[in-house]
């Protein structure tokens, strides 16, 4: 174990719970009832309660503790893979307008915390993605090119400039400027819901919705937890990783490990500190939180460790311990010039990807009133972001190409 660590999810345990919301204790209507208590519920609650709809959110569980509070809280054109991964897997059109919805995204959710009375501890940062072997060097140089020729503010880092700017071993990386930023979730999502509460939204939580009956043309009927009922005329599915049950689109989970510092005074060869991705696999994120702290995540568990089978055979703890070590070690070797890097937290939790690494958000064509939005990956943030806007034009009839890009029907999902 790394030497008295805490086994505890970081954001949860630095801050106190900003609020608490009752549970159904009466059956209720409402015109649009949104399922989950995470960022994307958050934000979906947000702009439709915005929008004036009589808006309900539900949450099986106390506000925040899905996937949420365990994200790294990193933001960036970075994040789930590289724009040329992308491109060749939907194409440079589709590929650019994803790039594009998440800058925006991004801007929407600085204009956000401007405005609410808790910055959310975001910080725009500069993002960098690297390979530190040469096999992958001609790939990051296409990225850069890519970069460039679409306008976005990107330098090429080299094997031969890299040692002034980080103290880790580059062979090719790009760094864009203010093509990123970090927040604390936790607190976001409580901004958020707050938000949405004093703009007439209803939140419950540790409120589980069991089925949805949509047996009547006029309403639908939630069935939750302790008997009660929602009757509603529209519903948003965004109980993270458990959407698939009803929408499909996972392609595989991993339970990812995050270390966590104790607070630092300087960064020395980090360059920023900027957001940083590496690329290949195993994958690995660095970022500084809000109080100085790097956070590093990844290492994913082998997928066969996510078999039911097997896991009940393996015991986890053990892999999650040698991860622990394997992500110190490391971040160790990457800033030797950083003095006293002291571990504090440890804990893994479960991401999930799609085949294309998109969320999948919008309506089956079998029922024009269920709405899914499953926003998970590294990019989940950003996604949630943009679902909340394409699902409230949705509603509202408005013509939306960007619709189709998310669509659990998309036929393009992969090119080859
Ligand atoms: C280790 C890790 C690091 C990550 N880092 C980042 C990052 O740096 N940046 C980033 O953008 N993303 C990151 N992500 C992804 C991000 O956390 C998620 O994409 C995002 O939080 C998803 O939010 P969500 O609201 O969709 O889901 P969740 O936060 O999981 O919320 C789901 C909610 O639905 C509720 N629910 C489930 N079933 C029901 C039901 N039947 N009835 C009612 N409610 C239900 C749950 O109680 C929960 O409240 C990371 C994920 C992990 C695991």
């Amino acid at each position: 174990m790394v030497v008295n660590a805490k086994e505890q999810v970081f954001w949860t345990s630095i801050n106190s719970v900003p609020a608490q919301y009752p549970w159904i204790t009466e059956n209720i209507e409402c015109e649009v009832a949104i399922i989950g208590g995470g960022i994307t519920a958050a934000l979906c609650a947000l702009r439709f309660a915005q929008a004036g709809y009589d808006t309900v959110m539900v949450g099986a569980s106390p506000i925040g503790f899905g996937a949420t509070s365990t994200a790294s809280g990193m933001m960036s054109i970075d994040g789930e893979q590289a724009i040329a991964s992308l491109v060749d897997e939907i194409g440079a059109d589709r590929a650019m307008m994803a790039v594009g919805l998440k800058s925006q995204a991004l801007d929407n959710i600085e204009k956000m915390c401007g405005e609410f009375d808790d910055n959310c501890g975001f910080k725009r940062m500069d993002s960098l993605r690297y390979t530190p072997d040469a096999k992958n060097a001609s790939f990051l140089r296409r990225e850069y090119s890519l970069r460039l020729h679409n306008k976005i503010d990107t330098e090429l880092i080299t094997k031969l400039n890299s040692a002034e700017q980080f103290t880790f071993p580059i062979e090719a990386g790009v760094y864009s400027k203010g093509a990123g930023a970090q927040i604390d979730p936790y607190r976001f999502v409580h901004a958020v819901v707050s938000k949405a509460l004093g703009e007439g939204a209803r939140i419950y939580e540790n409120t589980a919705v069991h089925n949805i009956d949509k047996d009547n043309r006029d309403y639908l009927i939630l069935e939750c937890q302790r008997e009660r009922q929602i009757r509603c005329k529209y519903a948003i599915v965004a109980a993270g990783l458990e959407t698939e049950e009803y929408v499909k689109g996972i392609d595989r989970t991993a339970s990812i490990c995050t270390v966590v510092t104790e607070p630092l005074s300087d960064f020395p060869g980090w360059r920023g500190p900027c957001l940083i991705y590496s690329e290949g696999s195993p994958m690995v994120f660095l970022t500084v939180t809000p109080d100085n702290r790097i956070m590093i995540s990844g290492l994913a568990n082998p997928s066969v460790l996510e078999n039911p089978y097997f896991s009940r055979l393996l015991d986890m703890i053990p892999v999650s311990e040698r991860r622990y070590e394997q992500l110190e070690k490391k971040l160790r070797s990457m800033f030797p010039a950083i003095r006293n890097i002291t571990v504090e937290y440890v804990y893994t939790s479960r991401n999930g990807r799609t085949e294309d690494g998109l969320p999948v958000i919008g309506k089956k064509p079998d029922d024009e009133r269920i709405a899914y939005a499953l926003c998970c990956g590294a990019d989940g943030i950003l996604y949630s972001e943009i679902a909340s806007r394409l699902l409230l034009d949705q509603y509202e009839g408005k013509a939306n190409r960007e619709m189709g890009l998310f669509s659990p029907g998309r036929e393009w999902r992969v090119l080859h």
